[in-house]
């Protein structure tokens, strides 16, 4: 693993951390409490796992067709 200069700021290096990830998934809100990813220091730039998005995203689509009958999952 190796720690690479943030590409917006070009001053703070890119560290592995764990974020909450929160995405729309059809009208469901879909909340990933520790979502690998990487973060500058700085300037606080971040951008997400790519391996642990496509995780995600195939996780998401197996589960996805049919059973779209929403119910509670929205926002009080
Ligand atoms: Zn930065």
């Amino acid at each position: 693993m190796n720690i690479s200069i943030c590409p917006y700021c070009h001053t703070g290096r890119l560290q592995r951390r764990d974020m909450v990830y929160i995405q729309w998934h059809g009208d469901a809100l879909l909340v990933v409490d520790r979502m690998p990813a990487i973060v500058c220091d700085v300037c606080g730039e971040r951008a997400y796992d790519e391996q642990a998005m496509e995780h995600l995203q195939r996780l998401l689509w197996a589960s996805a067709p049919g059973q779209s009958s929403s119910s509670a999952n929205k926002l009080a």
